[in-house]
């Protein structure tokens, strides 16, 4: 697979560091409301990189933070009079609602910043020894950005002649600020009658981390000091994961992420889709307005990534009609099986442009084209060959995340992860490679998985 990056302005191969697991880091929702679709624009997006390297066979670690205590979180959990961690929860329970009904995978790993404060405390000490931070007569801590020649890459501040030089006297307190206010930002902030009961005990006094530093403390505690990619919207290019790239590589030493995977936005009238600007969609609100969540989100994937999607109902219903379509002709392929029972399969026959689209810059909107493509090609089929290719379509509808109903359920349960194993193992057993096939089904047993073998196919079983 090739994927743009960031930070180097290149399509890049994606293979995983260790050589065996890709590891990638999402930054996760604010959890002091609902996500709306702009939210799960990117990820949505991130789901299906995931499913794409899974299906492909690469085995993947996906950690996603909840950022659950930042300037938004406290102040929104005082005005709703709760403490942060019931406000925050509650919010977190919906969330996952709704990553369940878009058929988005469950992070390996979702940790809180809430729970992580001793690690985000070390990593501040770590800074100041080094002279990366410094403590303020009030007992908050910023990090000094001219102490980190390489601060700056990833957003082309260079190409606005910045001098950092000039940010040795400003300083960033809030948790968002905008790019002409390039500044010393905070790591730690002293504590302050507006955050209540929302502080803890460090060296520097009482108060709580700075947001831009939670996810460097969390990442180094589950990926460690390097990593495979690094992925959230574009609006957390700057200031955040600049900030992330300084701290971490400042207190951890060597490249931070391998690379970086950022969104375009989801828009509405041209502007951002944001809670902030109040022209925000949920999904709930579009259920009441009769639409699926699997509607939302394959009109999520109609377009590139890199590009901006500009959001309309209207959009909805061209993705119902095509929800539909797809799933009539799937129906007419199953039915020209006959008698044939699916095999499982380790390519996409008809559909294998529709796999090469989303290997290539992860091409949702070329991938969906190829399945109606790979559609087309398929009705000509019968038997043991349309079986085959309807092999090919539950296979490329699961790396896109895409759930047919008139398609068989029990293929769509299995995780994408545990289904590639067995289409591998399903292929090494019928070119007669029987030490790869028993590996496999010990890895899958391991996993928690049973095959058992037919004649022209295989059942997998949870154990
Ligand atoms: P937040 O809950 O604000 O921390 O954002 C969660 C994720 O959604 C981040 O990766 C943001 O960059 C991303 N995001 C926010 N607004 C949009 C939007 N309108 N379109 C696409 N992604 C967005
Ligand atoms: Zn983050």
């Amino acid at each position: 697979m090739r994927l743009f990056d960031t930070l180097s302005r290149t399509e890049k191969e994606i293979k995983p560091l260790d050589g065996k697991t890709y590891r990638f880091y999402c930054c996760g929702p604010t959890v002091y409301g609902p996500a709306h679709i702009g939210n799960f624009r990117t990820f949505v997006l991130q789901d299906v990189f995931r499913r794409t390297l899974e299906t492909g066979g690469t085995a993947t670690l996906h950690v996603r933070n909840l950022t659950d205590l930042d300037d938004k979180t406290i102040r929104d959990s005082r005005k709703a009079g709760q403490t942060l961690k019931a406000f925050t929860a509650a919010w977190t329970e919906k969330f996952h609602t709704d990553c369940k009904a878009l058929a988005c995978l469950p992070p390996h790993i979702e940790p809180s910043a809430i729970e992580h404060i001793p690690q985000q405390v070390a990593m501040i000490e770590n800074l100041i020894e080094q002279g990366n931070a410094y403590a303020s007569e009030d007992g908050s801590v910023y990090f000094r950005i001219s102490s980190f020649p390489g601060y700056g890459r990833l957003s082309r501040l260079d190409e606005r002649e910045l001098d950092l030089g000039k940010t040795q006297n400003t300083r960033a307190d809030a948790d968002e600020y905008e790019k002409d206010s390039i500044s010393d930002f905070v790591l730690w902030k002293a504590r302050k009658e507006e955050d209540g009961e929302n502080f803890w005990e460090s060296p520097w006094g009482q108060g709580r981390p700075g947001w831009h530093l939670e996810c460097s403390a969390m990442i180094k505690e589950y990926l460690g000091d390097s990593f495979d990619l690094h992925s959230g919207g574009v609006d957390l290019v700057f200031p955040h994961h600049e900030n992330e790239i300084a701290q971490s590589e400042c207190a951890c030493g060597g490249k931070f992420a391998a690379h970086w995977f950022h969104t375009s936005h989801l828009l509405v009238d041209g502007g951002k889709m944001s809670k902030s600007l109040g022209n925000m969609y949920t999904l709930s609100d579009l259920a009441e307005k009769g639409f699926t969540a699997m509607e939302v989100r394959y009109a999520l994937i109609g377009a590139h990534y890199r590009k901006q999607l500009n959001f309309t109902l209207s959009s909805l219903s061209g993705a119902r009609e095509a929800l539909a379509k797809l799933a009539k002709s799937a129906t007419k392929l199953a039915e020209n099986m006959g008698g044939e029972t699916q095999l499982p399969c380790a390519d996409f026959g008809p559909f294998q442009g529709a796999w090469e689209s989303l290997n290539d810059d992860l091409n949702t909107p070329g991938a969906l084209g190829g399945v109606f493509t790979g559609l087309r090609e398929a009705s000509k089929l019968t038997g043991k060959d349309a079986a085959a290719a309807l092999a090919g379509l539950n296979r490329i509808l699961r790396a896109l995340g895409i759930t047919l109903p008139e398609i068989s359920k029990d293929t769509t349960d299995i995780p994408t992860e545990i289904q590639a194993l067995a289409d591998t193992r399903w292929a090494a057993r019928s070119a007669k490679d029987w030490a790869t096939s028993d590996q496999l089904r010990d890895e899958l047993s391991q996993k928690g998985w049973a095959v058992k073998d037919g004649k022209d196919g295989y059942e997998l079983t949870a154990l």
